[in-house]
């Protein structure tokens, strides 16, 4: 396949990708295996480090205690790349290093074999640190990771550092973390990160023409609108659900940049985002944080009751805030997963049903989030045996994903088969 993606100079932004010839909407641009790239600490137990699927029991690494398997076959072609990093993490156990750390040292070890390399549009030594751009505070958490850094591969090659031409760990983590991606399964959990180099050309934007999904660890960047010649190609770095002040300060205080973008120059949504009274919506916005570390800690109980009291105060002349306000539909969001995970599906597909319309709204591209969300909704409805309504809401989630993830994605199979499920159910009936 003859690529339709070169590397530019983009006025204003540097580097960038733009398509060389004519794109339709759902074609595959680009498929990428990580120059290197690590389990997320928080799911190290559940997710094979080598191939990255979800497991409840793994296999585990009986040097270092940290790595885990499927099965021996991931475990084998893992070793390669695991056998230096297995040293650094058995003389630091049981104490195990960020993930920004783990996945510097994973790129160290990958540039000390440049003959294992595949050719890429951005090689690694090219990529910005922008370490001029950031405050005092940034640099003091990138020393601290530095020395971290340092001790880790300490066991392995104490002069490892040097042994990489032209790099200081702390601009070798300033890349990292300006750089990598977040490695999602098929629910869009984060599962890991990693550093695409060619993908690293991508710039920002609040409305793309591109979003980026991953099968296992691999990497598809599909066009999710027709891109002309010429044109550059874009994702959004950040959720979209957020106000442009939000994604503002989210964007300069991650990337370094200040989006110019249409949407932000426009902020046509924000009204629609802050839709209802004021003095209605602050107490669910200022909730938010709250609420994200219940539903992290798996506390659902308190979850539900805090968003349900946010969602439906009693007495009854508090002012309406619609659905379609950005922070009432991220409490009812929460209050959905609460819900899901305390097997209360009545109310549950309440609160998802709630959602698809300001979903629709916020997403007038093919979105994965919002496929997924249908999706939530759909196996709701065929649980409860709606299933005329879960077929229809399963077609405009293929509607999406056949632009998002493709015919070939798992995801779209299986999406598919529980279709086909719906539609011989109603046959019987
Ligand atoms: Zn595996
Ligand atoms: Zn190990
Ligand atoms: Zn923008």
């Amino acid at each position: 396949m003859a690529l339709k993606l070169e590397r530019f100079v983009c006025p204003g932004k540097g580097n960038g990708l733009r398509a060389n010839q004519r794109v339709l909407a759902g074609e595959l641009l680009y498929t990428a295996e990580p120059l290197a790239c690590c389990v997320s600490s928080q799911c190290r137990n559940v997710v094979c480090h080598s191939c990255f699927s979800r497991h409840e029991t793994l296999l585990r690494c009986s040097q270092c205690k940290v790595a885990r398997y499927c099965d021996v076959t991931c475990q084998k072609r893992a070793w390669s790349i695991h056998k230096r990093e297995c040293k650094c993490l058995l003389s630091l156990h049981p104490r195990i290093p960020t993930d920004s750390v783990r996945l510097a040292a994973r790129i160290i070890f990958r540039l000390l074999c440049p003959s294992q390399m595949t050719p890429q549009l951005y090689s690694f030594e090219e990529h910005e640190s922008h370490l001029c751009d950031m405050g005092e505070e940034k640099r003091e958490g990138l020393s601290q990771l530095s020395s971290m850094l340092q001790l880790y591969l300490k066991q392995e090659q104490p002069d490892i550092i040097q042994k990489v031409p032209s790099f200081d760990p702390i601009s070798l983590l300033a890349k990292v973390t300006c750089n990598c991606f977040t490695i999602s399964d098929a629910e869009l959990q984060e599962i890991g990160v990693g550093l695409y180099p060619s993908m690293s050309l991508l710039n920002h934007d609040c409305r793309p023409s591109c979003v980026m999904l991953f099968q296992g660890k691999t990497l598809q960047l599909r066009a999710i609108r027709d891109i002309q010649p010429t044109e550059e190609v874009t994702i959004s770095y950040i959720g979209v659900l957020l106000p442009t002040r939000e994604r503002q300060t989210q964007l300069m205080e991650q990337y370094h940049f200040s989006c110019q973008c249409g949407l932000c120059s426009t902020a046509e949504l924000d009204p629609l985002m802050f839709c209802g009274v004021k003095e209605a919506w602050t107490p669910m916005k200022e909730a938010i944080p709250r609420l994200e570390i219940l539903q992290t800690n798996g506390n659902w109980e308190e979850l539900l009751q805090e968003c349900s009291s946010l969602l439906a105060p009693v007495g009854g002349a508090v002012p309406a805030v619609p659905d379609s306000n950005v922070y009432r539909l991220r409490v009812t969001d929460l209050a959905f997963d609460a819900c899901i995970n305390l097997a209360r599906w009545e109310t549950a597909l309440a609160y998802g049903l709630k959602t698809l319309g300001p979903y629709r709204q916020y997403y007038p591209d093919p979105h994965p989030a919002h496929a997924i969300q249908l999706m939530r909704v759909a196996k709701l409805q065929h649980f409860l045996v709606h299933l005329e309504d879960a077929q229809h809401t399963l077609r405009l989630a293929y509607d999406i994903m056949k632009i998002t993830h493709g015919n070939e994605h798992s995801l779209t199979s299986d999406l598919i088969r529980k279709l086909e499920e719906c539609l011989a159910e109603m046959d019987c009936k």
